[in-house]
């Protein structure tokens, strides 16, 4: 079932695409009996069909709910905790991956088998040709792909947990991938698979710099990663240089096997390489730096679609012009689609679902709520509405073309009729194969990094902080609240403006910093575990920031939405504002600034507790 090509020939390549894009509606029949087939012994499926009679598409329909992660959960747990997998799958669940996504503040848990990791190897294997069409002469060179893993733990049954792309880089697929023109990286193995991911940075940047003459392309995952890596080039290129010029690795690369791998890279000094790579770095302005620094670079690989198109200014001023490509849409799910234009301007990215990942059907979703994010966020779930919606649940070749759904899938792995939690829309089809917009998460309002903060995340939080650090009656009232991703420095960080109202008179509040910095961080500490690893471990989230307004701004924010076109009978404040008129008028007002002092516990979690 799953196909396989060699990479070196772009022509079968695309032929695969083709067929697949054009057989759409059979092959997803084809992966729906599959999976029912080998799945319908499983006690969840059993709980719900009538054994090998009722395994076809209407049964499944009729009587399979569409489900959201709480539902599942119980099932998960049982695994996590040393039952059988037959729970949910015939094929024996091999690992847990840990979901960006949270449920209760920890991570979500989505089963995996041996199997999906070919299926993971077959998606990848399909970005080459795609590629391979648009970009000229890439077997020529290297890509400098910096890449890293992140902590895993084991569940009570023994299984490893961890997140989706740590789970493939350390399989023998990545490890031991066949040798093809297409794959060959600058960063040896033992750096993308170094615990530690200061020195995995550093070995890996070094390894990028010195071989930057053989450098066709640069990226990593999300343009968060990336950015992160510029600014760590910035505090570092002295050292680096330093060790291209000797020929040795600085001293604090303790870990031997990137130590050993980056020395046989350096292969000795090399003065003249180092001057040039210090002259550029002095500069005083690194715009262009990655056309400076990588000549010959054709363009830059990151996703920028979703929450990551925040970080397309400051990566285009980086970039010179190189093309921003967001190859692909994945989850810890499933990897779902591919970007068939890749050099297309950012914002018209859309993404082709390969139809042989899973099965997949669509919600519909409110369009009108969705058209106006980029201005302001409300959250807007209403889980009874979803449930109203299911009977319009349509299949894969059946959306039609500007319209908003929430993708569903059903998985080799377990996973029925689940919702992602991700909103599409459908700007088109390649052959019979629908093409999708990635909108938004579910239910986000602020994200910097892989983080996903929902407004109910940041109400409790603020909540939280509120009731320990602002109950005296000398304290002010907190008595509206709003938020922003802030990404104009590298990393960024959530800032929250806050209106304060004295309980006395309507003298302007008096600010204890030293209570406002407790309310940022116990913010902190009630955000969600993936936010506390991301400020905590990975240092890829700066310290929160709470700004606050003078009184009455919030009013003005009102007149400002009304203005826009909210309507004022039905106004609720914004809990997330995007740049714009309605971040000016809260920053034009800002009378205090306390930031957060230390970082929020986080702490590779016992999935059991
Ligand atoms: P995780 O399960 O932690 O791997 O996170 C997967 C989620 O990241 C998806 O469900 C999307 O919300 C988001 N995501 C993945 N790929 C893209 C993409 N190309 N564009 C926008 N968001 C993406």
């Amino acid at each position: 079932m799953i196909p396989s090509y060699d990479p070196n020939d772009t022509e079968a390549g695309l032929k695969l695409l083709e067929d697949l894009t054009t057989n759409a509606e059979a092959i997803q029949e084809q992966v729906l009996h599959q999976i029912l087939s080998q799945n319908c012994e499983s006690q969840y499926l059993q709980a719900f069909l009538d054994g090998e009679s009722d395994k076809n598409q209407q049964s499944f329909k009729n009587k399979v709910p569409v489900v959201n992660y709480g539902d599942i959960k119980p099932f998960i747990q049982r695994i996590a905790d040393g039952e059988s997998s037959d729970i949910v799958s015939s094929q024996p669940i091999t690992e847990l991956l840990t979901s960006s996504g949270t449920s209760a503040g920890k991570p979500k848990l989505m089963p995996s088998t041996a199997e999906e990791l070919e299926r993971k190897t077959f998606f990848y294997s399909m970005l080459v040709p795609v590629m391979n069409k648009y970009v000229n002469g890439l077997d020529e060179g290297k890509g400098m792909y910096l890449l890293f893993i992140k902590p895993e733990i084991k569940t009570p049954s023994g299984l490893m947990a961890r997140p989706v792309l740590t789970s493939y880089y350390k399989s023998q697929h990545f490890r031991n991938r066949p040798f093809n023109k297409y794959n060959v990286y600058t960063s040896p193995d033992q750096t993308i698979l170094c615990q530690d991911s200061k020195q995995s940075m550093y070995c890996q940047l070094l390894c990028g710099l010195v071989q930057r003459s053989h450098v066709l392309r640069v990226g990593t995952v999300f343009a968060s990663a990336f950015l992160r890596a510029v600014k760590f080039l910035e505090d570092h290129y002295k050292e680096l240089c330093a060790d291209i010029r000797t020929g040795t690795v600085t001293s604090w690369i303790t870990e031997p096997a990137c130590r050993d791998s980056v020395l046989s890279v350096l292969q000795g000094p090399n003065q003249e390489l180092a001057d040039e790579i210090e002259s550029e770095c002095a500069e005083k302005s690194w715009e262009g730096i990655l056309r400076r620094l990588w000549p010959k670079a054709k363009y830059v690989e990151v996703i920028v679609t979703g929450s990551m198109a925040q970080y397309i200014p400051t990566l285009e001023f980086y970039s010179g012009g190189l093309p921003l490509v967001s190859t692909m849409y994945a989850s810890s799910e499933c990897y779902f689609g591919i970007n068939l234009n890749p050099l297309c301007d950012p914002s018209d990215v859309s993404y082709t679902l390969l139809p042989n990942m899973a099965y997949f059907e669509f919600l519909p979703v409110d369009d009108k709520s969705h058209e106006e994010i980029h201005f302001a966020s409300h959250s807007n779930t209403d889980d009874d509405d979803d449930a109203l919606k299911e009977d319009l649940i349509v299949d894969l070749v059946n959306v039609e073309v500007g319209r908003y759904y929430e993708i569903v899938i059903t998985t080799f792995t377990g996973l029925y009729r689940y919702r992602v939690g991700d909103i599409l829309k459908v700007t088109g089809f390649h052959n019979k194969a629908p093409q999708f917009r990635f909108v938004q998460r579910r239910n986000v309002v602020l994200s910097i990094d892989t983080d996903k903060t929902s407004e109910e995340d940041l109400l409790n939080a603020v909540t939280q902080a509120k009731l320990k650090h602002l109950q005296k009656p000398s304290c002010p009232l907190l008595t509206e609240y709003t938020s922003y991703a802030d990404t104009s420095s590298i990393p960024g960080h959530y800032v929250l403006f806050w209106e304060l109202k004295p309980r006395q008179n309507n003298e302007p509040p008096e600010l204890e910093n030293k209570t406002m910095e407790l309310c940022c961080s116990e913010v902190e500490d009630c955000l969600d575990y993936v936010y506390r690893r991301c400020r905590n471990k990975d240092k890829s989230i700066g310290p929160l920031e709470i700004r606050v307004v003078s009184l009455g701004t919030f009013d003005l924010l009102m007149d400002f939405c009304v203005s826009q076109g909210s309507s004022v009978n039905q106004y609720k404040t914004p809990r997330c504002v995007k740049p714009g008129g309605a971040l000016e008028i809260l920053d034009s007002r800002v009378i205090g600034r306390f930031f957060s002092q230390r970082v929020p516990r986080w702490q590779p979690l016992g999935l059991d507790s």
